[in-house]
């Protein structure tokens, strides 16, 4: 009984799925081999749903005009739709309020404004910044570059071997000279999620400020930010099935007031002299310039889209069974290793098969029609740590289908039969 209810309810997942699925344009495409676009690639960023895309279409078509300084009407309105997006994304991370909000074009240059802001009123000589074995580029080389200004180091936690969060290794790294603990919230290539409330609790005990790289996690992931107690948050609009070329940072109040301007220009000032500029409040501080409008915009209703049409309750049941599934699936495949397969996790598979280059699996799948990524997925450290050049990651967002896994898998078993029958010329040659 349990048995037949949990298949009733898997086959209900997977037309709703089909039905979701519908709504994305691209994924009707061919593939110029004539086979169907089959896209696990969603780490590396989402496809966008018609109403992002028609949400752009109409507020250039309609609404467009500069926010903020425009006392016409066109002006008013544009600015009431960017200023609204703040407010939706507040409420989607449980932001106490939008002032705490700043729009930039990604979570990279996220992290870089917030790297700023610490170097200038925070680090102190000889402090330490805790992150995992797992962390992005992005939120690697921001605080290498404020470590060449400031003597400070970072240190990174290593992580269990099935990709999970090492808390003895956490703590052992905890010491009177951690000033910061920035952390992703789910590895990009694991897939596996690190405990930011539990972290968070820590940090608060110590008043050490936390930050998080929710670039992955938000997209599977309903996030608390006020509740988590977390100081710092960022997240990139177009892995959230919105436009690229926005991304948000959360501040916690009083980082906003307590930290100088990131950039300076119009719009972030209250008042500009030849010998003396006040700047205006946060988030206006940190948004010098024309910022990123329509995208803003789009990236509301991408959230919206998310919350009403699709919603948690769905991508987390589905996106489970999705993991579950890809999962059994790939390891049916011969000397192939999966890496980090800890639960909880998101919705994808980092793999290697033995004696075939990653590259060479991507161009094959590639033929085939199949969208995964090959390589370091910018985290070259945690591929030190994993001891391997790259890795193929494969991917899934909500609209993807069981049987796209069971293409994927196909095509990766006529990959093994295809370099091992290479391989095998090569040396009778
Ligand atoms: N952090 C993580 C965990 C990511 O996966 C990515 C992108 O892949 C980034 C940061 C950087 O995001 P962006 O390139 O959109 O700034």
């Amino acid at each position: 009984m349990y048995i037949c209810l949990d298949f009733i309810q898997m086959k209900d997942l997977v037309r709703e799925a089909r039905r979701l699925r519908l709504d994305f344009p691209i994924l009707e495409k061919l593939h110029p081999s004539g086979h169907p676009l089959i896209y696990l690639d969603n780490a590396a960023t989402a496809q966008k749903p018609r109403a992002v895309l028609s949400a752009l279409h109409q507020f250039l078509s309609e609404f467009n005009a500069n926010i903020h300084r425009g006392i016409h009407w066109l002006s008013q309105k544009a600015t009431a739709l960017y200023e609204g997006a703040r407010e939706s994304v507040a409420e989607f991370i449980g932001a106490a309020s939008a002032e705490e909000i700043v729009f930039v074009r990604g979570a990279t240059e996220g992290i870089n404004l917030i790297a700023n802001g610490l170097k200038r009123v925070h680090f102190q000589p000889g402090g330490e910044i805790l992150l995992t074995q797992a962390e992005h580029h992005a939120n690697i080389v921001p605080w290498q570059l404020i470590a060449e200004e400031i003597p400070i180091r970072l240190r990174p936690i290593p992580l269990q071997s099935d990709g999970s969060f090492d808390w003895e290794a956490f703590y052992q790294a905890l010491t009177p000279q951690t000033q910061l603990i920035a952390l992703t919230a789910m590895s990009n290539v694991l897939g596996t999620e690190i405990p930011i409330p539990d972290i968070a609790q820590v940090a608060r005990t110590r008043g050490i400020p936390l930050l998080v790289d929710a670039c992955q996690a938000v997209v599977h992931r309903p996030i608390e930010v006020k509740a988590w107690g977390v100081d710092f948050l960022v997240f990139s609009g177009h892995k959230l099935y919105g436009p690229t070329g926005i991304g948000v940072v959360y501040m916690r109040r009083p980082w906003g007031d307590i930290f100088p301007p990131y950039q300076g220009g119009g719009d972030m000032i209250r008042q500009v002299s030849w010998t003396r500029t006040s700047f205006a409040p946060p988030p206006a501080k940190f948004e010098a310039g024309t910022p990123a409008i329509a995208e803003a915009v789009a990236l509301a209703e991408a959230i919206k889209y998310l919350q009403r049409t699709v919603g948690w309750d769905f991508i987390q049941a589905y996106e489970s069974y999705l993991t579950d599934y890809a999962e059994e699936q790939l390891c049916s495949i011969p000397n192939l290793k999966l890496y980090g397969t800890a639960r909880p996790r998101g919705c994808l598979w980092s793999f290697t098969l033995e004696d075939i280059h990653p590259h060479d699996v991507g161009t094959f799948l590639d033929q085939a029609g199949i969208a995964v990524r090959v390589g370091h997925h910018c985290a070259q450290p945690l591929m030190d740590f994993l001891q391997v050049p790259a890795t193929i990651r494969a991917s899934f967002a909500f609209y993807n289908l069981p049987e796209e896994i069971d293409r994927l898998v196909l095509a990766l078993k006529e990959s093994v039969k295809f370099f091992s029958k290479i391989e095998g010329e090569v040396k009778l040659s």
